[in-house]
């Protein structure tokens, strides 16, 4: 009886999952669920229950899964990425029919969704790679979605994704992305600058407490205040929430919980495999890499506390609050210098999500990128809005840093970014986000460096050849024989 099938199923019901089915059927789609581990299934059934009476079904196998879904089915996946995806498709292939549709909805390495598009292919299926952006929240009540790959596919579930997605003044935050694992690539990029802002964020705050000497009362009225102007976005919303909160396991009320956190970062490999591309396109991520850097020294805890203590008996201490500083002139430096970092910074993403457009022909849209941005995503933000309408001014601009709208918010800003960065430098205090960010403005911006150096040293010692400023052609010299 096709009218009691479901119009869409969904595999895999851990945090993304669950949600993301749960929303689906709020939206009106009725929907069938399966997982591995069967107690999720009845989990999330009965969430349907109690958030709504929801349209959704659940199942403890395969076959009678794939059997309640209208053909032809539309199936998201939301697994572990890796080889758990491989055995899920393994696992429908065999009750699948040709026309039929598979949508990975997780982090995936984007070549990894064109292998198995064109496996899909073989069997007559067709496949999309759906990045997912919003974590638990976005994924319940309207996430970022960038699905890439089959255009027939896209359609079949366009009205779904559409409704499911956060809603944003100018439409909901999803579009067709591109052909292949475009969908999967700029989600990867998508986390790079997530990487990125998270690490600026916290070198704001590092400056603020430990050279400012701001309290978290402080820090949260600064973020708060910060999350009403150009700075507006999602990541700075709850880190002014983060400093309120207090801890509750100290039972005089007094601490909070952030001082209680462990400063060790984790990661997943989303923000490694954005710098590797960045590596392999040839385009510069300073910003990005220097994010995950920062990650890796995070984790190495132990050996800091030791390194410490070892340059603390040297008389190197480390950095503290600064006598006598201003510090509502330091907070309006340290916020005017997070604002042209960040730019800086999704100038390198956004450049190397155009640098792989264009090696794989996938003809992708920076400007819809920046707006399915807007909501829904970590990295949401007002200043997305801004982005888009740089590409729409020019769709080909070489840099975002080369908007006049943008050039002008930079040259404004630059004083109290070389403060700040100056400041801390000083101090003795790592702001490698900021200090990357502005080396690559001084780098873009000027019009020569000293790169002859590197290119007459190369062609000292290997021949490699050089041009010359004044005359066309190739050069060598022998370098020795004249010196
Ligand atoms: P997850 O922790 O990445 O994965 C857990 C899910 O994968 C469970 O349903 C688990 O089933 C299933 N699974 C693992 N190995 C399997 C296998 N060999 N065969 C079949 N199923 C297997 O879940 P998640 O955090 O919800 O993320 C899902 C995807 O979305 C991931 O790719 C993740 O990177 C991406 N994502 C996550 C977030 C987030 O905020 N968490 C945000 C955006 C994107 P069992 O219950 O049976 O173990």
């Amino acid at each position: 009886n096709q009218q009691s099938l479901s119009r869409v199923g969904l595999v895999g019901l851990a945090v993304m999952g669950q949600n993301l089915a749960l929303n689906i059927a709020e939206k009106g789609f009725p929907i069938s669920v399966y997982n591995r581990t069967t107690s999720k299934v009845d989990d999330t059934t009965q969430r349907a229950e109690t958030e709504g009476n929801l349209p959704l079904k659940g199942f403890h196998n395969v076959k009678d899964f794939v059997a309640s879904i209208k053909r032809p089915r539309a199936i998201i996946i939301l697994v572990k990425a890796g080889s758990p995806v491989d055995q899920t498709i393994a696992a429908l292939s065999e009750h699948l029919e040709p026309g039929d549709i598979l949508i990975d909805g997780g982090n995936e390495w984007y070549e990894n969704t064109e292998r198995r598009a064109k496996a899909a292919a073989e069997k007559g299926l067709m496949y999309l790679g759906m990045g997912v952006s919003g974590g638990e929240e976005g994924a319940r009540h309207g996430p970022s979605l960038m699905p890439g790959g089959s255009k027939e596919a896209y359609q079949h579930v366009e009205e779904i994704v559409k409704k499911v997605a956060a809603q944003v003044n100018d439409g909901p935050c999803v579009t067709y992305v591109g052909e292949g694992g475009s969908g999967n690539f700029v989600k990867m990029v998508h986390n790079g600058i997530e990487y990125g802002d998270m690490q600026l964020i916290a070198e704001a705050y590092d400056i603020l407490k430990t050279l400012g000497g701001l309290s978290n009362e402080e820090l949260h009225d600064t973020f708060a205040t910060w999350n009403k102007g150009e700075l507006e976005s999602f990541l700075i919303e709850i880190t002014a929430d983060i400093f309120a909160v207090k801890d509750e396991r100290d039972a005089g009320g007094k601490s909070y919980l952030v001082d209680k956190v462990m400063d060790k970062t984790g990661s997943k490999g989303t923000g490694k495999w954005t710098v590797q591309q960045a590596a392999e396109l040839g385009v510069a991520a300073p910003t990005i890499a220097a994010s995950l850097d920062s990650r890796y020294l995070s984790a190495l805890k132990d050996e800091r506390v030791v390194a410490a203590e070892a340059y603390s008996a040297l008389e190197l201490g480390e950095p503290s609050a600064v006598p006598g500083i201003d510090k509502q002139q330091l907070i309006d430096d340290v916020r005017k210098a997070l604002y042209a970092s960040k730019i800086t910074s999704y100038a390198q993403g956004m450049n190397l999500i155009r640098a792989k457009s264009i090696e794989k022909k996938w003809n992708l849209n920076l400007g819809e990128l920046a707006r399915i941005w807007k909501g829904g995503c970590i990295i949401r933000a007002v200043f997305l809005d801004r982005i888009k309408q740089a590409y729409d001014r020019n769709a080909d601009l070489a840099s975002l840093l080369m908007d006049p709208e943008f050039a002008k918010e930079m040259t404004e800003r630059q004083a109290s970014w070389r403060r700040v960065v100056q400041l801390a430098v000083g101090a003795g205090l790592a702001v490698p986000g900021m200090t990357s960010s502005l080396a690559y403005f001084d780098t873009y911006r000027r019009g020569s460096l000293p790169a002859n150096l590197i290119q007459a040293q190369r062609d000292y010692f290997g021949a490699h050849t050089y041009e010359r400023v004044d005359e066309p052609g190739s050069f060598h010299t022998e370098w020795s024989k004249l010196a």
